[in-house]
């Protein structure tokens, strides 16, 4: 099968920990192309700071000549909060059956899945890619540690199979950055310098995003 990913997020900013994950797991998985999806309204978080517009143009700047990387808009060309599910049917319609999707989260948005909309239909539409520090175990007695374990490959390859239902734990390269602590260092102006791409800094410092 053809197999594309997408990796979701508020990417307020996006960094290198974003950026590093998605090329981690592009070359493991062979992907075909590397979607960023960012939303338009996240159901889970409150104080979204920039705009849906200047979150994707930083996506774009950061993106830019990345072979095989890409911009997904289509959770801000939707009304209402931004479900995953409703994202991954859009893709699959968009895609047809013939295609492996794969859905990829940090470990840290994977334990709390159980609180997504409609969370045990995304098999339905995709594989989950949990990109992990090493040594993560999840609880196996919570619901999500029990599709876990239903679900769990431990082969890359497997994903290529089929096109959805699957979970691949993968170990990525840890980079502690956090979208807030950036948003707080640029408050305080203290320079986010290589914690993510030039264009992207530029961008915040010209529009003056982060300064509360
Ligand atoms: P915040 O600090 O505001 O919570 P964030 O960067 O953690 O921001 P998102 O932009 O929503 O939040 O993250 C998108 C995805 O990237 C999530 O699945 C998250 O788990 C993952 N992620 C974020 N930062 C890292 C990092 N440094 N290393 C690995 N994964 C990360």
């Amino acid at each position: 099968l053809r197999i594309v990913g997408f990796l979701g997020g508020t990417f307020d900013p996006v960094h290198f920990g974003h950026l590093r994950i998605g090329l981690e797991i592009k070359n493991v998985l062979a992907l075909d192309e590397l979607h960023f999806v960012p939303c338009a309204k996240p159901p889970h978080k409150s104080g979204v700071m920039a705009s849906a517009e200047h979150r994707s143009r930083m996506l774009e700047l950061a993106i830019e000549n990345i072979p095989g990387f890409a911009l997904d808009t289509r959770e801000l060309d939707r009304q209402g909060l931004s479900y995953s599910i409703d994202t991954l049917k859009s893709i699959r319609e968009e895609y047809g059956d013939a295609t492996s999707i794969c859905w990829i989260v940090g470990s840290d948005s994977f334990q709390s899945l159980d609180t997504w909309h409609q969370w045990e239909q995304l098999f339905d539409f995709a594989h989950i890619v949990v990109a992990c520090r090493p040594g993560w175990k999840p609880d196996v007695e919570s619901a999500v540690g029990q599709q876990l374990s239903r679900r769990i490959v431990n082969e890359p390859s497997q994903l290529k199979q089929t096109a959805c239902g699957l979970i691949l734990p993968w170990q990525v390269t840890q980079l502690a950055i956090s979208a807030t602590a950036i948003r707080e260092m640029v408050a305080k102006d203290f320079s986010p310098r290589f914690l993510l791409p030039d264009a992207v800094r530029d961008f915040i410092e010209l529009n003056k995003l982060y300064r509360q």
